[in-house]
């Protein structure tokens, strides 16, 4: 049915526009499901100094994404909002629909605690607590018995004969692996890691972004990483480099 003085064609073609791309495999079920992140209007500064300036962002469940950028740009003062450790001066960060600015800090921790996975540059494993226990200990604030979670993780990351080890007896590369079943164990809705093989060699740095595209494939955890490794970031499905400030595709 066509309307006077309206070109259907057109109108047509207009509407069609940005859903160009929705044939490609997985856009329909991203559409579909709302955000597990949205960051709308993120912006932080440190006294007079803007770090982050209107930061807006959507990530879908499962997606793989990388923050990239040199030194000083942000990149681990964004990843600290999206992981509850820190505040946006303005703005506000959804998760899964939930506006965290809502929250006190004591809600915010138990969402940080249940739903976010983090892995740092440094491990910061527990020197006393063995492989086994040092993967437990975010589960001690939920009392959930997740041992057989951990044993089957610790045994798919290459672990599985090292659960009685302490850290010291371990290698970099397998302390960073334990770091990256802890931050599992609770099977959080994001995983985030700020520069996870900045402290590795080469071949144990291969080995653990290995393992974190894996794992995003495997476990469906949606997974944000910070790196300096291009070779890392070129494994994400997204890249952002943070310029002045901004998230430039
Ligand atoms: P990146 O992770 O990209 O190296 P950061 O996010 O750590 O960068 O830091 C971005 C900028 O914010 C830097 O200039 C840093 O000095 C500044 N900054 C970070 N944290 C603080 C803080 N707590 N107080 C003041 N300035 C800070
Ligand atoms: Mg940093």
């Amino acid at each position: 049915m066509s309307r006077p003085g309206i070109s259907l064609g057109n109108n047509l073609k207009a509407d069609i526009a940005p859903f160009t791309t929705a044939c490609v495999p997985g856009t329909f079920t991203a559409m579909a499901e709302a955000p597990i992140l949205r960051l709308v209007g993120v912006s932080k500064s440190y006294d007079t100094v803007a770090v982050l300036r209107n930061v807006n962002l959507d990530l879908h469940r499962g997606e793989s994404l990388a923050f990239v950028g040199p030194s000083g740009s942000g990149k681990s003062t964004l990843l600290n909002i999206i992981g509850t450790l820190d505040r946006p001066s303005s703005g506000q960060v959804f998760l899964d629909d939930k506006d965290l600015s809502q929250l006190d800090d004591p809600k915010l921790a138990q969402v940080r605690n249940r739903h976010i996975g983090f892995v740092f540059q440094s491990h910061h494993l527990l020197p006393h607590c063995n492989v086994l226990e040092n993967v437990l200990v975010p589960t001690l604030v939920n009392k959930t018995d997740q041992t057989e979670r951990a044993h089957k993780l610790l045994g798919r990351v290459g672990l599985g004969d090292r659960l009685t080890h302490r850290p010291g007896q371990l290698s970099g590369g397998e302390r960073q692996r334990v770091a990256v079943v802890r931050a599992l164990i609770n099977e959080p809705k994001l995983l985030l890691a700020d520069e996870p093989t900045g402290s590795l060699d080469r071949a144990s740095a291969a080995e653990v972004a290995e393992l974190l595209v894996e794992l995003n494939r495997e476990q469906g955890v949606t997974l944000i990483v910070v790196t300096h490794a291009l070779d890392l970031a070129q494994r994400m499905g997204r890249r952002f480099e943070i310029r002045r400030g901004e998230l430039v595709p």
